[in-house]
């Protein structure tokens, strides 16, 4: 893998847009990306402009009008879509480097993602196959009633740099297995991966148009999907200001939105858990990604008898974390995203202590260099701090305590965000009243992180709308409609009827 890195170093990658089956160059240059960890241009990509996005759109249109796709049999868009699932699967090694050098996450987080991404793809094919409606023959006997399912149109999907193929991969095959035309805008810092895809797309034999893939900035690239009366629905995955200006733009045709936005999740830790799990699970759902993840467990609310105890592991514990070179096989913590986020980061952390809050493990050192920032323990947080309410997308965990059940699912609850929830507790009662009082999209109890195609993902509250993967998921991309159907003659007449 060192061999291939240094070769992309000496000779970065160059990637072209997918539009209309072709891969073609944009008239607005390039973007270069480099990697966070090594400083080191390792991509570039074409640095679309508004026209390229409105042909990506067009194409996209147009294919879905022709109804080659949209009325395809399930079994031939499932063989598609099996295929890609092969082809991830063909070059997961290749396809988790390009991941590790734009994002910077360790080189085995990059490889389970890709692998997790193929599983997805292999779901979504199965799915293809057992969409279907619904009838009613209980309407009378002249009447049938029949409910199609159909696909929602045309999807533009704009997704986030902290798990490029993976939440592509949540999105994507299932908006193509439910036979909609699709354009694809991935983040700016990280769009090796999505517009490699766009290759395998073409092999598996999709038709031309079906799935466009453009690179560029969010405004104009993804502002132009927002705004465009030819696309029926965009699945957007980012922050919660872009989430606002989405549902801003949709107004113009009414377009549906799936929204995955931020998060601020608690982990939840009775006292009564096994607490060396829960130790190392915690720090799991307060580090990985570095920390930059949606459902990262940023939030610790630890029973107050155990508090002290808890934290002290806790500390002696994430210092075994391994940080650094991402490409190093015994790294657990790569480099930051970018110096932007960086700062984002440190700026938080330096508020939280000026509001009260004290460092117990990490923090970054003066006068730091380069992009690593290490976990950070912040003890004696209260609820209305700061670092107990914004998400800070980095490996900072804020730490409170709570006396009994209630208290722990008020604190779980006192956020603008409901994406995710983690509870640590050996008591039934306690992981059920949890699992169904806290208000988020997934709970995982005595577990952290661990995903399935076949369960559904998403948020309550300001972590967005819609939810993705699983039947639910396909669902997302589809339209219902009723079709009334007279048996035998019609003896009814409205004119002169009585
Ligand atoms: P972001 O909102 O800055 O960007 C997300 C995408 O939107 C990018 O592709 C970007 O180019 C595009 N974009 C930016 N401005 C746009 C505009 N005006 N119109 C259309 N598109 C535009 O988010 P980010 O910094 O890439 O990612 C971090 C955020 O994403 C965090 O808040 C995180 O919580 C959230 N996130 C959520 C989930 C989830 O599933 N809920 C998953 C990952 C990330």
């Amino acid at each position: 893998m060192l061999d291939q890195a240094e070769r992309i170093f000496a000779a970065p990658r160059r990637y072209q847009n997918f539009i209309a089956g072709q891969f073609t160059d944009s008239e607005g240059g390039i973007l270069s990306r480099e990697s966070p960890a090594h400083g080191r241009v390792v991509s570039h990509y074409p640095k679309s402009t508004r026209t390229d996005a409105e042909v990506a759109i067009a194409a996209a249109r147009s294919s879905f009008e022709s109804g080659a796709w949209a009325f395809a049999y399930g079994g031939d868009r499932a063989r598609v879509l099996r295929a890609v699932a092969e082809a991830l699967r063909r070059n997961a090694d290749e396809l988790s480097l390009i991941e590790t050098l734009e994002t910077s996450k360790p080189l085995a987080a990059s490889k389970g993602e890709v692998l997790f991404a193929a599983e997805l793809w292999d779901y979504a094919a199965g799915a293809a196959r057992t969409l279907h409606g619904d009838s009613h023959n209980t309407l009378g006997e002249a009447m049938l009633g029949l409910v199609l399912r159909e696909p929602i149109g045309v999807v533009g999907i704009i997704t986030p740099w902290n798990f490029p193929l993976l939440i592509l991969s949540e999105r994507l095959p299932f908006a193509l297995a439910a036979g909609c035309s699709v354009v694809v805008k991935p983040s700016e810092f990280t769009s090796g991966t999505a517009l490699m895809l766009g290759h395998y797309l073409k092999e598996a034999g999709l038709p031309d148009g079906v799935c466009n893939i453009i690179a560029g900035i969010g405004d104009p690239v993804g502002q132009v999907i927002l705004d465009s009366d030819d696309v029926d629905m965009v699945a957007f995955t980012g922050s919660t200001r872009v989430g606002r200006a989405a549902i801003a733009a949709s107004a113009g045709n009414i377009k549906k939105l799936s929204l995955e936005l931020g998060g601020k999740s608690p982990s939840v830790v009775f006292a009564d858990c096994d607490l060396d799990a829960a130790v190392d699970g915690v720090i799991k759902a307060a580090t990985i990604n570095m920390g930059e993840c949606c459902i990262a467990g940023s939030r610790l609310l630890v029973e107050a008898r155990i508090a002290e105890t808890f934290q002290n592991r806790l500390a002696e514990r994430v210092q075994q974390l391994r940080m650094g070179d991402p490409l190093d096989p015994s790294s657990r913590i790569g480099a930051i995203i970018n110096q932007a986020q960086f700062d984002r980061i440190a700026a938080s952390v330096r508020d939280g202590i000026r509001e009260g809050a004290r460092i117990v493990f990490g923090g970054a050192p003066e006068n730091h260099s380069g992009l690593y920032y290490p976990p950070t323990v912040l003890a004696d947080v209260t609820p209305g701090m700061a670092v107990a309410q914004q998400e800070i997308f980095g490996p900072v965990l804020a730490v409170m305590s709570f006396n009994d059940l209630d208290e722990a699912i008020r604190l779980a609850n006192d956020s603008d965000y409901g994406l995710a929830a983690y509870v640590w507790t050996n008591d039934l009662s306690k992981a059920l009243s949890c699992s169904r009082r806290i208000r988020a999209g997934r709970v995982w109890v005595n577990s952290a992180l661990q995903g399935y195609p076949e369960l559904p993902l998403g948020g309550f509250k300001q972590s967005g709308n819609g939810r993705e993967t699983g039947r639910y998921g396909i669902e997302e991309y589809t339209e219902l409609k009723s079709v009334h159907l007279h048996i035998g003659s019609q003896t009814e007449r409205w004119v002169d009827g009585a």
